[in-house]
C-alpha cells in the first residue's frame, strides 16, 4: 500500500485530500497542529485502519517512521485574517515548514506537491494571470507574510528539485470554496453566507469592483491529484477562469439564499488585489484538467453545508 503524508490534513483542503487518497487505496498519515484545522472535517477517518493522525506542528522537526511515497504539503493559515492573527507563523510553515517537509521527501525519496498560491501574483498587472507571470508584491503589506512565505517556498521547492534531485510539483492555487471552510475565516464566501445565515447585511469591501474567480474544491482535487501523478516539476496554475466582481458575487448569494438583507460597503482592505483569474492554459495542456462544477452548482452544495453548521452551532 502506497503512504502518503498530507499536512494541513484537518483544515479544508487538506482533510479533502485526505478523502480523496483514502478513495484512492493509499494510507494516509494526516499531520496538523490544528490551529485553523479542525479535526471535525476528518472524524470520519479515524476508524479506517490506513488512516493516522499526527497533531504536530511542520515548522519542527518532522519526523514519519517507515516509507514514505508522497508528500502534500497544506499546512498554512491561508485567509487574509488568519494571517494577520499569526504572521510569524504563517512565515514560519511556509518556510521552515517547507525547508522540513523537502528534508524529509529527500531523505525518504518520496515525492513532494506544495500548495502555492496565485498570492504569488501579488495585485496582478497582468490578466490573465499566466504561470511565467512574476507578479507584484508588497513584501510589507499585510499580505506579506503569506505572499513571500509562499514565493519563498516555490524557490526553496524548486533549489531540492534542481540540487538535490527531489521530485517536486508546484500548484498555484486560486481561491477555492466548498464544504469545510471555516464560517469564521473571514473569507468573502463563508462571510456573506454567514451573514446571510443570521441575518445580517452583508459587507462587501471597496465599492465591490474588484474581481475573483472561484473553483469549487472538488475540481482543485482532482487537478492537485493529476499535478501530483505528473512528471512536471515547475509551477502549474488550478482554478476556476469564471471571473466576477464581489458586488455581483453578493448579489449572487442574496439569491441563492434569500436574504432579505443588502449589501452594505466597508474600506477596501490594504493591497487587496484589484482582479484575479486563472490562466489554465498549462493545466489543460499537460493534465488535461479543467473545471466541472459550475458556480451556481457548487454554491448550493456549499450553502447547504453552512446551514447544517449554522444550525449546530445554535444547539
Ligand atoms: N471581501 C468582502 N467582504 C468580506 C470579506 C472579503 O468584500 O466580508 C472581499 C475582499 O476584500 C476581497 C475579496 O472579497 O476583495 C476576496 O476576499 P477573500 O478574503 O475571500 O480572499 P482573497 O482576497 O485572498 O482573494
Amino acid at each position: 500500500m502506497k503512504r502518503v503524508l498530507i499536512t494541513g490534513g484537518a483544515g479544508f483542503l487538506g482533510s479533502h485530500l485526505c478523502d480523496r487518497f483514502i478513495k484512492e487505496g493509499y494510507h494516509v498519515i494526516a499531520m496538523d497542529n490544528l490551529i485553523t484545522g479542525d479535526l471535525r472535517n476528518i472524524e470520519h477517518l479515524f476508524k479506517l485502519p490506513n488512516f493516522e493522525f499526527y497533531h504536530h506542528d511542520v515548522s519542527k522537526f518532522v519526523h514519519v517512521p517507515g516509507q514514505l511515497d508522497y508528500i502534500l504539503h497544506f499546512a498554512s493559515p491561508a485567509s487574509p485574517i488568519d494571517y494577520l492573527k499569526i504572521p510569524i507563523q504563517t512565515l514560519k510553515v511556509g518556510s521552515l515548514g517547507t525547508h522540513n517537509l523537502l528534508g524529509l521527501a529527500r531523505a525518504k525519496g518520496a515525492r513532494i506537491l506544495v500548495a502555492s498560491t496565485s498570492e504569488v501574483y501579488g495585485d496582478p498587472l497582468v490578466h490573465p494571470q499566466k504561470e511565467d507571470y512574476w507578479g507584484n508584491v508588497n513584501p510589507v503589506g499585510p499580505r506579506g507574510v503569506y505572499d513571500e512565505a509562499k514565493r519563498f517556498q516555490e524557490a526553496i521547492t524548486m533549489a531540492y528539485h534542481t540540487y538535490h534531485g527531489v521530485e517536486t510539483r508546484i500548484i498555484r492555487i486560486f481561491n477555492t470554496y466548498g464544504p469545510r471552510m471555516r464560517l469564521d475565516d473571514g473569507r468573502v464566501l463563508p462571510a456573506f453566507i454567514g451573514q446571510a445565515l443570521r441575518g445580517e447585511d452583508l459587507t462587501c469591501f471597496g465599492d465591490g469592483s474588484q474581481t475573483r474567480s472561484f473553483c469549487y474544491v472538488d475540481d482543485l482535487v482532482e487537478g492537485i491529484y493529476r499535478l501530483l501523478m505528473s512528471d512536471y516539476a515547475s509551477p502549474v496554475n488550478i482554478g476556476n477562469p469564471s471571473e466576477i466582481t464581489i458586488k455581483q458575487f453578493g448579489e449572487e448569494i442574496i439569491k441563492l439564499t434569500g436574504t432579505q438583507q443588502k449589501l452594505i460597503y466597508k474600506p477596501l482592505p490594504q493591497d487587496d488585489p484589484k482582479q484575479r483569474q486563472p490562466d489554465i492554459t498549462l493545466a489543460k495542456k499537460i493534465l488535461g484538467w479543467e473545471p466541472k462544477v459550475s458556480r451556481e452548482e457548487g454554491l448550493k452544495i456549499t450553502y447547504e453545508y453552512f446551514k447544517k453548521v449554522v444550525s449546530e452551532e445554535k444547539k
